[in-house]
């Protein structure tokens, strides 16, 4: 139980901006206690729920954050969804400072004809089947058509590309919901269109992504030679230390001209400067019609301009992996234009005034941008500006989850801590090592809960 004159913090969402700020909370303020609530029992967000199954390196930042779990002050309150079970006025109420690290879980959209025809899909979705995110668990891709696009060409469509392009063997070992892997083995996908608007100088993948889609086993790459002739004004962006990421995109598409299919193996094509009209089909996508592009305007201003040109790809599946953007709270301020809280270094502004005790970080404080490293100084800048603010703001007692958790359990809410999600996560560990996989993970939250029970047997609540 915190002492009274405890610094109450709560942090919403799990992922790593959010742990990211309770590091540097509990770095900056030893002896504050922070809860950290997310709408999962399972915490780390994309990066349980995002980072490819076949990524492990970079799930290993899971080892960070279990270090920070562990220090004294954290607890985890997972499977409680802030502005659903708990209001943001509560919990202002509970704790002196909460910081929303809750990222950008919508998807943007293309808004044309044909979006949402059957066969056409968010990334988000693909990716959170196949990581067995319960929400989209039973989702439903037919892969029974040979060609399939991505539109969108940040690593998110690398991801969906790279995934639909591998040998299904080679996913075997990786942490990969079964599920996913039963109907991959199944697909007749042989083709995969990964669609940009721009050139290959503004194609957002970083290079290493990039790289990957070159040595996938059996797979052959093609891009029209066309498309990697450059104008004016990208060959200045290459010249630019700005466009050094862009310079090594280029030469590494360079690279992959001519790399030969195996046996029976798939394609990837790139496809430059083409922008989706519309996807039609009866009843289901069929054609994708592509506007011809051309740039124009300065460098790193340059913009699609779409010609009167157009190419029709068939096409029985498509991806549209074109960014993200946040959802608003209710009891926040948020603008829809840019999907982020309006802050300024994390302070929460409304109409241009900071709101005592709330501040953001992450994807729904600067956007979508980033890899998830570049979430370490975000909220580092937003613990500085907390501490910042700390002598001014209302320090009298709060209860923190004190005050809140019993009445979530008289409610029927099952708050699940973080040794409720140490239980689900012994039980992956073993169900995966028979397959030589790292883990098989829950996809649906009743059995995520009755693990927890089965392990402990505390009763009605996962939260001591
Ligand atoms: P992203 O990097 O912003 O890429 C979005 C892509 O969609 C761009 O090619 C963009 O083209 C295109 N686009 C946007 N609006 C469009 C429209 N109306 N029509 C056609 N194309 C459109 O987004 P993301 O791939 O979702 O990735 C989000 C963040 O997560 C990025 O920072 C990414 O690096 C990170 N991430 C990292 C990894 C990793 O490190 N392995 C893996 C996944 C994600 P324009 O440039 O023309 O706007």
């Amino acid at each position: 139980m915190p002492q009274s004159g405890t610094l109450q913090v709560a942090i919403v969402g799990s992922g790593p901006s959010g742990f990211y700020a309770a590091e540097a909370l509990l770095r900056a303020k030893p002896g504050a206690a922070v809860d950290m609530f997310d709408r999962l029992p399972t915490p780390f967000g994309l990066v349980r729920g995002g980072v490819a199954p076949d990524h492990p390196k970079i799930k290993q930042v899971i080892l960070v954050y279990d270090k920070i779990a562990r220090s004294p002050g954290f607890s985890f309150i997972g499977n409680v969804t802030v502005g659903r079970d708990i209001a943001v006025a509560d919990l202002q109420a509970a704790y002196h400072v909460v910081i929303f690290a809750n990222g950008a879980d919508a998807d943007r959209r293309l808004g044309i004809q044909g979006e949402d025809l059957r066969g056409s899909h968010t990334a988000t979705e693909f990716v959170g089947w196949y990581n067995g995110h319960p929400d989209y668990r039973d989702r439903v891709f037919d892969l029974s058509g040979e060609t399939a696009a991505v539109i969108g060409q940040g690593n998110v469509a690398a991801d969906v590309a790279r995934i639909l392009a591998t040998p299904v063997d080679d996913l075997r070992r990786t942490d990969i919901a079964e599920h996913a892997l039963e109907v991959l083995a199944e697909s007749r996908v042989r083709e995969i269109h990964i669609i940009g608007r721009r050139g290959p100088a503004q194609a957002k993948f970083t290079s290493v992504e990039l790289k990957e889609l070159g040595k996938i086993r059996g797979c052959a790459v093609s891009i029209a030679a066309g498309d990697l002739e450059l104008n004016g004004a990208c060959q200045a962006e290459l010249a630019d230390p700005r466009g050094d990421e862009n310079r090594k995109n280029v030469d590494v598409l360079r690279g992959f001209a001519g790399i030969p299919a195996g046996a029976g193996g798939r394609r990837l094509c790139f496809r430059f400067l083409a922008t989706p009209l519309r996807f039609s089909g009866p009843g289901r996508v069929e054609t994708i019609t592509l506007a011809r592009n051309r740039l124009q305007g300065e460098p790193f201003r340059q913009v699609a301009i779409a010609a009167s040109e157009t190419v029709e790809l068939p096409c029985q599946l498509v991806f549209r992996s074109i960014g993200y953007k946040g959802t608003p709270l209710p009891g926040i301020v948020f603008h829809e234009g840019t999907g982020t809280v309006p802050n300024r270094k994390g302070r929460v502004l409304d109409r241009e005034a900071p709101v005592p005790g709330l501040y953001v970080t992450g994807w729904i404080k600067r956007g979508p941008t980033g890899i998830i490293g570049t979430n370490r100084a975000d909220s580092v800048e937003t613990v500085a500006a907390i501490v910042e603010d700390l002598a001014g703001l209302d320090l009298s007692p709060r209860p923190g989850s004190a005050g809140l958790l019993p009445a979530l359990q008289a409610r029927g809410l099952r708050p699940v801590s973080y040794a409720g999600w140490q239980a689900i996560d012994l039980v992956e560990r073993a169900r995966g090592e028979p397959k030589g996989k790292p883990r098989e993970k829950f996809t649906r939250i009743p059995d995520m809960l009755q693990t927890i029970d089965g392990g402990r047997s505390t009763g009605p609540s996962a939260l001591e």
